[in-house]
């Protein structure tokens, strides 16, 4: 089935002179390695080709895998491919030109919630966007072109999309793949101290987060991050949302949200869970993402006080009814 899949993705590719690569917005590893692995395999298979990545925004985190590329005339749109990558709806794709584009492949592993290409290769099973990239460019070995470059990006994704390997949806697959990228020689201490080594002043942060975080009757942990918050620690969306993973590893607790206040008035949900599933929670809050980490978007703090609820409930009646949870 992938492996049709990619063949048609490959032909579709053949198809055009140029190929214009987008992502979600609010980019994570997994959206900025797989565009930037895939741009770069591309370029180095295809050199007469115009491969552009075109996104509106950046995380700052993410900054040592390098720029991507400044904005193309509107008017080339119209004759190229657009390749959407790691995205489930139209809504989050970070540059919404992607609609002048001629025909438009969506790549991409998150629970379907939408469909807008013209050709779409999903499978929510996969533990990243760029595990599929790997497996593109695996199946296709005698075609494309790999370097130590590309594989440095799709190794990044699989890592953060993961959470380093340790993740339900990680399989030999996922290992064999990996094995693929570092085969490449990549340097793995450098993209490791990259994405994880943080600020003396975040640290800080994490402790405060530790003293102010709560649990429900059930267990559902959680932290709200007000802009107050956020203006003590002198801290960046981005820094800010990181407090869900402080969260992650409390006995007792399956299920752990983070609320961070949105420059635009709304609250950001950052939603995560082990062995229960919570994306349908998501869903009822303008949300979706995969089954156990997924992200709403929500109006006021009486929503919050409503999706805790409901998460709770849903994490009483999963302990009632399951053992050997921890
Ligand atoms: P986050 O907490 O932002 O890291 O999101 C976890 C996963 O859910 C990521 O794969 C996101 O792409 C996805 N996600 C987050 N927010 C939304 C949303 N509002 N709608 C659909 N998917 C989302």
């Amino acid at each position: 089935m992938s492996k049709e899949k990619i063949i048609e993705i490959y032909n579709k590719i053949k198809e055009y002179d140029r190929i214009i690569i987008f992502r979600h917005f609010r980019p994570d590893g997994d959206a900025v390695g797989s565009t930037k692995g895939l741009q770069r395999i591309l370029q180095l298979s295809f050199p007469e080709k115009d491969i552009y990545l075109q996104n509106d925004d950046f995380s700052e985190y993410l900054a040592f895998l390098g720029e991507e590329d400044k904005p193309i005339n509107d008017s080339m749109y119209a004759s190229s491919l657009g390749m959407v990558l790691d995205t489930g709806n139209a809504k989050r794709i970070s540059n919404q030109k992607y609609a002048l584009c001629k025909e438009l492949v969506k790549l991409d592993h998150h629970i379907p919630l939408e469909s807008y290409g013209t050709l779409e290769w999903v499978e929510e099973d996969r533990s990243s966007t760029c595990e599929m990239v790997a497996a593109f460019y695996e199946a296709l070995s005698d075609k494309l072109v790999i370097d130590k470059e590309a594989a440095t990006y799709i190794y990044t994704g699989m890592v953060t999309d993961s959470g380093r390997f340790r993740f339900r949806d990680v399989s030999d697959e996922t290992m064999r793949l990996a094995g693929l990228m570092l085969r490449q020689n990549i340097d793995t201490e450098w993209i490791f101290a990259n994405l994880y080594m943080k600020d003396f002043e975040l640290f800080k942060f994490e402790s405060f987060v530790y003293q102010k975080m709560k649990i429900t009757e059930n267990g559902v942990a959680y932290i709200h991050i007000t802009d107050a918050i956020k203006e003590k620690f002198n801290l960046t969306m981005e820094n800010a949302s990181a407090a869900v993973s402080y969260l992650d590893s409390i006995k007792g607790s399956l299920i752990w949200v983070a609320f961070i206040d949105s420059p635009d008035g709304t609250i950001r949900v950052r939603l995560r869970s082990r062995f229960l599933h919570v994306n349908e929670i998501a869903e009822r809050y303008r949300g979706g993402g995969h089954a156990s980490a997924c992200g709403a978007t929500l109006l006021n703090k009486k929503e919050i006080k409503k999706l805790l609820s409901e998460a709770d409930a849903l994490l009483k009646e999963y302990k009632s009814t399951h053992e050997g949870w921890l």
